[in-house]
């Protein structure tokens, strides 16, 4: 059947915002094609009980079907689904997240609440990673990667990122081309510049310039900052290392060429300091509607002992020590909790306590140390309230919590679990080891960080059963 050209009925969306039809029985994956489309396919790649084909025509288009706003949305790998009208978009998320509960949860009749949508879904990402390439004649190119290759779609106007970052960009095109910057290759891992990260204070309209380089000397730098620093809100202008052959962006080692080595911004009215290395929420807009429901979700009077696990540069645990006895953070990325001790600092919050290290690791430890310790002293006596808390907040990456953390949750045994996913099938994997252990799932309420994407942020309120 490769290369037939067949007709089909889109009637489902895949993991990857890709329109699912059959053909005689056959389920065919065509990227682009939207839900309720009637499209021309090419078979591209034929599986034993699935295939893939290239959209070749729409020939009906489906009342789901909007025209991209973004020229390159197509081609480029960063938005999957910016074809679909939004509200459709919220629709879809909704539905996923409710699947994983069923299917891998195991987690039946649970309402998953309407996606908290945004009212203008563009220009909303605080944080960008352009890679940087040469194209066959030897231009320069920067933008994003086409969908699952590392080939490079030259675009300095995102429609989901700020829009100053194009000027930047530009800069940054024109003093590589002057200064005959090398551009660094994947393959023979030569040359210089390899990613430029920019990011963005929402409330405050500060900027940081981060290239990514693989060296540790930029060529004749003082001629791009003089450059850059023309450019309203620009505070910092630094340098990442990575000399690794890798395709992780970031190298560990920051240095300042130019202004503060971070930037600061705002989240409801609690003021923060950000890294190039730390994690900030990209989407500033949802982020304060996502810390409000964690917020709620917590449910704090003022008394409680709180753990913030994965907590980053402290946002969610500064929140939940405006109204909270005690709150414990813990991160993984040293520079993350120097921001975080400075935030806490910063805002004159004084029970807030932050540990470094793997949550897996730190977490069991502490508990281990603790509870073989009588009580004692005062601090001793703070301690071992800490094995007793109220509320765990956990944040984790996409690969979720790792199962000797959620042991020790559990044999912390609070009162509420505040779970923030940003993905919902390791979440449901989660859910389902703690609804065996004890606790049920009370709300579901995903937010929308990442519009036009496929990817959809979830928190869920985990509570103790109390029979
Ligand atoms: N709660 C924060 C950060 C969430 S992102 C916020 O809302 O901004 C997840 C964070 O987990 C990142 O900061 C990442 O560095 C950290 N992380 C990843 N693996 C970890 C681990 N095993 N233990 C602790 N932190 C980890």
């Amino acid at each position: 059947m490769k290369d037939d050209i067949v007709t089909l009925t889109i009637d489902d969306i895949g993991t990857n915002g890709e329109g699912i039809g059959k053909v005689n029985g056959y389920t065919l994956f065509v990227k682009d094609a939207v839900v309720g489309d009637i499209v021309k396919a090419k078979i591209i790649k034929e599986k034993k009980n699935y295939g893939y084909g290239k959209l070749l025509d729409i020939i009906e288009k489906s009342k789901k079907r909007v025209v991209p706003e973004c020229t390159v949305a197509k081609q480029c790998g960063g938005c999957q689904i910016q074809q679909m009208d939004y509200q459709s978009q919220l629709q879809y998320k909704q539905n996923l997240v409710k699947e994983n509960l069923e299917k891998i949860g195991g987690l039946k009749d649970i309402e998953v609440l309407p996606v908290i949508g945004m009212d203008t879904p563009y220009h909303y990402r605080n944080k960008a990673q352009y890679p940087v390439g040469i194209d066959r004649e030897g231009k320069v190119v920067i933008g994003f990667y086409a969908g699952r290759t590392h080939c490079i779609i030259d675009n300095t106007d995102c429609k989901i990122g700020s829009p100053i970052n194009q000027t930047i960009l530009e800069t940054i095109r024109k003093y590589i081309t002057e200064q005959r910057i090398s551009i660094y290759d994947e393959e023979s891992h030569q040359g210089i510049l390899r990613h430029i990260l920019i990011r963005n204070g929402y409330h405050t309209g500060e900027i940081m310039v981060c290239l990514v380089i693989n060296g540790t000397k930029l060529p004749n730098f003082e001629k791009l900052i003089q450059d850059l620093i023309g450019i309203s809100g620009m505070k910092s202008i630094m340098l990442n290392i990575n000399r690794d052959k890798t395709n992780v962006i970031l190298g560990k080692e920051c240095k300042t060429l130019w202004g503060q080595d971070h930037i600061t911004d705002s989240i409801c009215d609690i003021t923060y300091e950000i890294s190039p290395l730390s994690f900030f929420q990209v989407n500033p807009v949802q982020t304060e509607k996502l810390y409000k429901k964690v917020l709620e979700f917590a449910q704090l009077s003022g008394e409680e002992i709180v753990w913030d696990l994965y907590c980053g540069i402290g946002t969610i645990s500064l929140l939940m020590a405006t109204n909270a006895k005690k709150v414990y953070g813990v991160e993984v990325v040293p520079e993350a909790i120097e921001n975080a001790r400075n935030n806490t600092r910063r805002n004159n919050f004084h029970n807030v306590q932050f540990f470094v290290g793997k949550a897996e690791v730190v977490v069991p430890q502490f508990y281990e140390e603790v509870s073989t310790k009588g009580m004692g002293d005062h601090q001793n006596k703070e301690a071992i309230q800490s094995l007793n808390p109220d509320v765990v907040v956990v944040d984790p990456p996409r690969k979720g919590c790792d199962e000797i953390l959620l042991d020790v949750i559990i044999k912390m045994s609070p009162k509420r679990i505040v779970y923030v996913s940003c993905d919902s099938a390791t979440l449901a994997r989660d859910l389902k080891y703690l609804v065996s252990r004890g606790y049920e799932v009370k709300k579901v309420q995903p937010v929308d960080q990442f519009c036009h994407t496929v990817h959809v942020e979830t928190i869920v309120l985990i509570q103790k059963k109390t029979s």
